[in-house]
């Protein structure tokens, strides 16, 4: 009955009609989630998502926003119901405008963040975000999630990199604040509240995004470390030669790199024996200058102080390639390798050492068939704090413990000052740790901005927020 009443109010070929075709929409990247849906919709403009989001507010449908589904959280994935209607934004792909000259591009949210990147680089500008997933994954996730990735060091997070925002409410009124202005202080941020929101206050339908100038140089070296604490420190003395021009700065344990050696085709270490622990340090500027000298330089001074063991910088583009596919597939190795339980945390990075010091002990004590594999964004005190086990360990072993380790890893997040969620999000897989470690102000005033944009959660029920704890009412059975 739905459905029929669904297909009379919006235009032809909206509904994804194919059910081989609507399969990848209801199961997520990781396959934590596998879900059903009342239908799957593809819009090609805003005014369709308008159309779709006050019928299913009228109907009390729960939607699901998708974007490129590479959520690490299940944020894109229906429940078992059968009732919620997904909306798929990919054919909203449109390059709106780049203003080469205000430093700002208006993209709409189905492009992949690969072809925003490409956008502004045909336009000689660069778009500063960097994720592994950039092929797939589109611009209004990446904004939905306030995705991180490889440069947030030097350029900040998507809310940083954004200036506007068209969304569509849950009602389906159209928020449409596509500003390409520096400074704006009228009121509440309200796109700042957009970005972030994961879906659960209206959906993103276009972006006016901030842009720089190309980068012209790049210097990238391997460094050995001997444990977390140096990595710091090396981090702040490079701060100190170089500024801002400390683009990307990303820890590795031994252990890591040797899985990326093992699993991943054309891998290589570029420095010679064994090191407990790596950083893959990369300096950038938008004018010529000898950042391989500065590199160098910064490098040796660490070394002289001891906090250097080696080091090798990149003789050109093909080993930094290189390097990069290293790091890059650091998840992708671990997953050929067996099964792994993940944390996406963060602490202030003067607390990183003490961290996984603490950490690291309490796996080895409670976790005796688990490897940690500790890696990441260290530059922004971000760890992929993920625990790897042989390939052959039973699904119910990790379905009994993870609570369990997952509990006790947060935990020691929150006592070093940290978050549980550094870059990922809430989705459906976090929705009880932000009841547990948001204070109770938080959770309330989050819980009204749900209830005063979205009175009828209708938008993605069950996520970021418990279901029960966005609603004013009781959903008209659907
Ligand atoms: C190989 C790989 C590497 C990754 N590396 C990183 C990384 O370094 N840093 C990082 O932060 N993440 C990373 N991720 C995670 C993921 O790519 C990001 O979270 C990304 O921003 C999600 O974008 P998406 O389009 O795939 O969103 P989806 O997975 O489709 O959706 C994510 C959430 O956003 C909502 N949503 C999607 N589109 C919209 C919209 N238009 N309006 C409103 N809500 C919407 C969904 O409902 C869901 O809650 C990685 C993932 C992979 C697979």
């Amino acid at each position: 009955m739905p459905l029929r009443s669904l297909r009379a109010a919006i235009p032809a070929g909206v509904l994804l009609e194919d059910e081989a075709a609507r399969a990848p929409f209801l199961t997520d990247h990781r396959r934590l989630y596998q879900g059903r849906a009342l239908a799957v919709a593809l819009p090609r403009s805003t005014a369709e998502v308008s159309t779709l989001l006050a019928w299913c507010n009228a109907q009390r449908v729960g939607v699901v926003p998708q974007g490129g589904n590479t959520s690490y959280c299940g944020g894109a994935t229906p429940d078992e119901s059968g009732a919620q209607l997904v909306i798929g934004l990919q054919r909203l792909r449109r390059v709106r405008a780049v203003d080469a000259a205000n430093l700002s591009m208006t993209v709409e949210a189905g492009c992949t963040l690969a072809e925003v990147q490409q956008a502004a680089s045909a336009a000689e500008r660069l778009f500063p975000l960097e994720l592994g997933s950039a092929g797939s994954c589109q611009i209004g996730g990446n904004l939905a999630t306030n995705a991180g990735g490889l440069n947030v060091l030097r350029f900040g997070m998507a809310r940083a990199l954004t200036l506007g925002v068209e969304a569509v409410l849950a009602d389906g009124r159209v928020f449409s604040h596509l500003r390409a202005l520096r400074k704006d202080n009228t009121g509440y941020d309200l796109t700042g509240l957009m970005v972030g929101s994961e879906g659960t206050l209206g959906i993103i339908t276009a972006a006016t995004l901030r842009l720089w100038p190309q980068l012209r140089c790049w210097a990238t070296a391997f460094v050995a470390v001997a444990d977390v604490a140096a990595a710091v420190t090396l981090l702040a003395r490079l701060r100190a030669a170089v500024g801002e021009r400390v683009n990307s700065y990303e820890l590795l344990p031994r252990n890591a790199v040797e899985l990326a050696l093992r699993h991943i085709e054309g891998v290589a270490n570029p420095l010679p024996g064994n090191h407990d622990w790596y950083v893959l340090c990369e300096l950038s500027s938008f004018a010529d200058e000898a950042l391989n000298s500065m590199l160098e330089g910064a490098l040796a001074d660490a070394s002289a102080v001891g906090l250097v063991q080696d080091a090798a910088l990149c003789a050109g583009e093909r080993q930094r390639a290189q390097l990069w596919r290293l790091r890059e597939n650091v998840p992708e190795a671990q997953r050929r390798a067996g099964p792994s339980l993940k944390h996406d945390i963060s602490v202030p990075i003067g607390a990183l050492g003490d961290f996984v010091a603490a950490a690291s002990a309490w796996v080895r004590q409670h976790v005796p068939s688990g490897t940690l594999v500790a890696y990441g964004h260290a530059g922004d005190g971000n760890l992929h704090f993920n625990i790897s086990f042989p390939k052959e360990t039973p699904a119910e072993f990790l379905a009994r413990e993870e609570p369990l380790i997952r509990r006790a890893i947060h935990d020691l997040v929150a006592a070093h000052g940290g978050s549980f969620s550094a870059e990922h999000g809430i989705g459906r897989l976090k929705v009880a740790e932000l009841e547990r470690y948001a204070s109770p102000v938080t959770l309330a005033m989050m819980r009204e901005v749900k209830r005063s944009l979205d009175p009828h959660g209708i938008m993605n029920p069950g996520k970021l927020l418990a279901v029960a704890d966005t609603l004013r009412e009781t959903p008209a059975a659907s």
